[in-house]
């Protein structure tokens, strides 16, 4: 198989579940089979079956228990290494691959123990730790394919992907990567079959691009080699119009632009991980989702808006009539239901704040020290109020930020003492086409009102293709359930 830059037309990633047993990583096998153009195939570290944490968790728990200097950590380790012994030996790996294997499981288990020697575990040790999923994955699947008669490498993406040193969800260096990855596959002769969510910092420490990441590294390469399509193959037949975990008659999506993805992904749709639109939306290139245990079903497609053709001279009639259970769903008004939870609502009022100039950015700019992310932001007409939401882990240090920040206006009893609530959900409402419909607020609002849901903030968007509302934990899957209803089950 001969390949070169120009030649290499498509990325293809396998999520966890996707090469979670061998049986899984046949089916893969016969997917990578299947396609006729010149392929790079990015994978994750093995998931999980059920009762089983995903091997990315299991070695984050092994790690935490190890540096507890609890021998338990021994126990945990056995598991990883029986999972890559039992797919290996599945495979009919050969004997010298199989001592490769062993050589990169001793290597963790060095690691592990200095982490239980030294009871220390940094965020870049942890990054380390991670490392071993992909590697061995990836490893383990390149030798299987390669004894499958296709001519196969494993490429280790630290070599490639160069980052900050910001472990645990490391920051890339476009312009490095990118000229790495091209100079790479200039030369690159076989099926690469890389390695998802890992990278290196400048010094050639290994870091991590989020939980999820293996789909941005899809991206990272597809982007960088300018393919004509990025594959997202996963558990499910494509973005749904909310979790299929969560309400069964969610229903597959044909189509959805970029900036829906996005919106999507950030509010809580898993299966993307939020980074990975941008490299494709800079270069046009569509990304599919696509389940690996139903390979004909279409999945979806993201693609850019002119691709989808709203015409924004439809009536509300034509709009609602959309709304009916359809798979041509481009011109749908809503798309997708989304719930984010973990999430933490902070809420800070006060005479204090009506008028005060730069009260804003002072809040927001002590948030972006501590490089608190906000997730959104809502503020009163009347200025009395400002409501914004951040992880929950966060929190915590939010508030201590915040106490000290505005100290002065705290004593002086001009802002009330600042208020966090938690155990809280954003759901959001998400689509290009509301954009050209008053009313959707409306029937979200009544829909959750007869539910007797109550709703603590609302944001919309400048963009106009998502309404948040944030609602109490314990009311997602009622609100869920009915939003779904409302806008995809009647017609
Ligand atoms: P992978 O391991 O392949 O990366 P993930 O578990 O990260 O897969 O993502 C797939 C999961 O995302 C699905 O099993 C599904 O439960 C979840 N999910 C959440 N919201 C949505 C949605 N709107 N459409 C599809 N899947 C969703
Ligand atoms: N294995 C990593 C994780 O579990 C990356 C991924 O699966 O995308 O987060
Ligand atoms: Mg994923």
């Amino acid at each position: 198989m001969q390949k070169s830059l120009a030649q290499i037309k498509k990325v293809a990633k396998f999520g966890g579940t996707s090469v979670a047993t061998s049986q899984n990583i046949k089916k893969v096998l016969g997917i990578i089979k299947q396609q006729k153009e010149n392929l790079a195939v990015v994978v994750s570290a093995f998931g999980n079956l059920e009762n089983e944490p995903k091997i990315t968790d299991l070695l984050i728990q092994t790690a935490q228990i190890a540096v507890k200097k609890d021998l338990d950590y021994l126990k945990k380790l056995q598991i990883f290494e029986q999972k890559h012994f039992l797919i290996s030996k599945e495979l009919d790996l050969k004997s010298e691959q199989l001592e490769e294997i062993k050589l990169i499981i001793k290597e963790l288990e060095d690691l592990l123990k200095g982490i239980f020697l030294l009871q220390e575990l940094s965020d870049k040790s942890l990054d380390f730790v991670m490392s071993f999923g992909e590697r061995l994955s990836a490893q383990i699947i390149s030798f299987y394919i390669t004894n499958q008669g296709i001519e196969t490498e494993f490429l280790d993406a630290r070599k490639l992907i160069k980052t900050d040193s910001n472990f645990g969800k490391a920051k890339v260096d476009f312009e490095q990567t990118n000229k790495s990855i091209q100079n790479f596959f200039e030369i690159a002769q076989k099926l690469q079959i890389v390695t998802g969510f890992i990278a290196s910092n400048k010094l050639g420490q290994t870091t991590t691009l989020g939980r999820g990441g293996s789909d941005y590294t899809a991206a990272i390469f597809g982007a960088a080699l300018d393919v004509s399509e990025i594959q997202i193959w996963t558990d499910v037949s494509g973005v749904l119009t909310t979790d299929p975990r969560k309400v069964k008659n969610a229903f597959s999506l044909d189509y959805l632009t970029y900036q829906e993805a996005m919106e999507v992904s950030h509010f809580g749709a898993k299966v993307i991980y939020p980074p990975t639109i941008e490299p494709a939306k800079q270069k046009n290139i569509p990304v599919v989702i696509k389940n690996t245990f139903r390979p004909k079903d279409n999945g979806t497609q993201i693609l850019s808006k002119q691709s989808s053709s709203f015409n924004s001279k439809n009536n509300l009639e034509d709009l609602q009539n959309q709304t009916e259970i359809s798979t041509k769903n481009h011109k749908m008004l809503i798309k997708v239901v989304t719930s984010l939870d973990k999430i933490a609502l902070i809420k800070i009022q006060g005479s204090g704040l009506k008028g005060t100039q730069g009260f804003s950015a002072r809040l927001f700019l002590a948030l972006a020290k501590q490089k608190i992310n906000i997730i959104l932001i809502t503020q009163a007409s009347s200025e009395y109020s400002i409501c914004f939401v951040i992880e929950e882990k966060m929190a915590k240090t939010a508030q201590e930020i915040l106490d000290k920040e505005f100290f002065e206006e705290l004593k002086n009893a001009e802002i009330e003492p600042i208020l966090i609530q938690t155990k809280v959900t954003i759901i959001a409402i998400i689509g290009e086409n509301m954009r050209h419909l008053p009313g959707v607020a409306g029937r979200i609002f009544s829909v959750l009102g007869r539910q007797k849901i109550n709703i603590i903030a609302i944001a919309q968007g400048s963009s106009e293709l998502n309404i948040s509302t944030v609602i109490e934990e314990k009311d997602e899957q009622k609100a869920l359930e009915s939003l779904h209803k409302e806008f995809f089950e009647i017609n």
